[in-house]
């Protein structure tokens, strides 16, 4: 409904966030409204992003709405930006899966999450009862598991994201859509993390240094005492490295 629509606070009061406490971030009550923000659009293959107003929806049964407060890019952006394989084409979108944020409000059925939390979220969700996920030996969860051809939520097979100027629908982007002032996630693509932890730092831990720590501990299976290359010292090379060099010879390339 437009008329429910608020305009989000402007990017100033966006950056006091960092000196509040977590239950001081919900200065205006948004929960259940449509809350309109800036978003970075791709309308095409390798087109500009362009900077649009949003109608970002409230969040449904077990979905979240977080406040990004910090977002990276990262290679896969890059890829989805490119748009060479047909089957990722999907515009407009939203790209952006490495970020920091607060929760805003909580969809229905959700208890591991509430209001102030400070969350990073993850591409490869949990639902932590299909068989992957109880299993130890892979957490790509049967539901929520990485998937750049999905880009509309899980539970309605729809989007939160429209444009304010026509109402057109606006596509998600690998579980996560972070390149917005505001974003909806399915809570299980959702983690908390300690409020007193530098959020700027903490949207590193959304891809490159799970990514850099999970290819030297799981991928590579790498054992103490061996001697491994690097190649590149990006975020993921650098996580990596840090995860190894402990007990390790590390050669950086
Ligand atoms: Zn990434
Ligand atoms: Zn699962």
């Amino acid at each position: 409904m437009r008329n429910d629509t608020i305009q989000t606070q402007t990017n100033r009061e966006m950056g006091s966030l960092y000196a509040e406490p977590a239950n001081g971030f919900h200065a205006k009550n948004t929960k259940g409204q449509v809350i309109t923000c800036k978003a970075a659009v791709l309308w095409g293959p390798k087109e500009a992003f362009t900077i649009e107003d949003v109608e970002v929806h409230p969040p449904q049964k077990m979905e979240v709405r977080i406040k990004v407060i910090c977002t990276s890019i990262c290679h896969t952006d890059l890829g989805a930006w490119n748009a060479l394989n047909e089957a990722h084409r999907a515009f407009p979108r939203i790209l952006g899966h490495e970020a920091a944020g607060i929760v805003e409000s909580v969809g229905e059925g959700v208890v591991d999450l509430s209001e102030g939390d400070h969350v990073v979220p993850v591409f490869n969700g949990e639902c932590g009862e299909c068989v992957y996920c109880i299993s130890s030996k892979t957490n790509l969860c049967e539901r929520y598991r990485v998937d750049p051809t999905r880009c509309v939520m899980t539970g309605d097979s729809k989007t939160r994201f429209f444009t304010k100027k026509g109402g057109q629908p606006i596509y998600h982007f690998l579980n996560t859509s972070t390149f917005t002032e505001y974003t909806v996630l399915d809570s299980a693509c959702v983690v908390k993390i300690n409020p007193n932890a530098p959020i700027e730092k903490m949207s590193l831990l959304s891809c490159g240094v799970t990514t850099g720590v999970g290819a030297a501990w799981n991928t590579a299976n790498v054992k103490n005492g061996s001697s491994v290359a690097v190649f590149g010292l990006g975020a993921v090379g650098l996580a990596a490295n840090l995860s190894l060099r402990s007990s390790m010879s590390v050669l950086w390339l």
